[in-house]
């Protein structure tokens, strides 16, 4: 589709014919402008403005549209031309919508006790633009907000309603790789050669995971390595169903495995549906590749 495409002229033309025509009708806010709602607003945005306390308080300009808010039923009041203009864009594929700034003008201060009414008209359309999000037509509403006959003040509210951009498939997902460094590289080089390495202290012989550049029981610095035999069993675990992360497809079970020589440690429980993964289940190690540069130990789940 091109911009200087007739039938988008045409339908910008049609669009256009809405400019001028009420998007709300004699609308009235819900409260008074009153002194709960500014304390509210002000704790919020954390504005010390001694203006918006006190018996001679106003409210803070910006709350113009909090006194004209709808409510729960954003559609109550919307006038018949401005459902006519979202169900054309919406048969022209416009389906999206996203607010995408408002402006506001102030011609006199709000103070409690005041009773706003609002009128809002369809201001203008624009061409046909393309963003990232997609392409469409910005619609910018103006609402005139009145005490008695005077205007107080004016929001636009402006929306782009657009069909969203088809996003460019993505090459399949890797699984992350892990942060080797001077502290876990020897654990890595044993995922490399299959080997379930853990950490010994010289000093108390305590065995420990993962890997640390000492001893948490006695501090000593120095420590060589032992195999884990590989057997063990699911201490906890939980299934992940959400959120979906990259290159992990859910449900599947992660599992705390206790392994044989006491210490624990964190992996998929695999070779056993999600649901059957069990508190005192057997596990086995074994070594799963998942790309041409990634293995890593994983725990197989051992069913009577
Ligand atoms: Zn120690």
């Amino acid at each position: 589709m091109g911009d200087d495409d007739g039938l988008d002229d045409d339908l910008h033309a049609r669009l256009k014919g809405y400019e001028g025509r009420p998007s709300t009708v004699a609308g009235a806010g819900r409260d008074p402008v009153n002194a709960p709602m500014i304390r509210h607003w002000c704790e919020v945005l954390g504005d010390t403005n001694p203006a918006y306390t006190g018996p001679g308080a106003t409210a803070p300009p910006t709350m113009l549209q909090a006194w004209i808010m709808a409510g729960l039923s954003p559609h109550t009041g919307r006038a018949r031309p401005y459902e006519e203009l979202l169900a054309l864009l919406d048969e022209a594929g416009c389906t999206s919508i996203v607010a995408t700034d408002c402006e506001q003008e102030y011609l006199r201060p709000l103070r409690p006790g005041d009773e706003v009414t609002y009128d809002s008209v369809i201001e203008s359309v624009s061409p046909r633009k393309t963003t990232k999000l997609g392409t469409g037509y910005f619609v910018t509403t103006r609402t005139d907000v009145r005490v008695g006959p005077d205007l107080v003040g004016t929001h636009r509210f402006r929306v782009l309603k657009y069909a969203p951009a088809r996003r460019p498939a993505k090459p399949p997902e890797r699984r992350p790789r892990p942060v080797v460094n001077r502290d876990n590289a020897g654990f890595w080089e044993g995922v490399r050669d299959h080997r379930l390495l853990l950490q010994r202290c010289a000093d108390c012989a305590g065995l420990r995971f993962p890997w640390l550049p000492g001893c948490a029981d006695c501090g000593c610095p120095d420590w060589d390595t032992v195999d884990a035999c590989g057997e063990g069993t699911v201490f906890s675990y939980v299934v992940l169903h959400h959120p979906p992360f990259p290159a992990f497809e859910p449900p599947y079970a992660i599992g705390l495995v206790e392994l044989a020589e006491g210490v624990r440690m964190v992996s998929n429980v695999v070779g056993v549906p999600y649901d059957k993964v069990r508190i005192g289940m057997p596990v086995r190690l074994e070594f799963r590749r998942y790309d041409d540069e990634l293995v890593l130990p994983v725990f197989k789940g051992v069913t009577a």
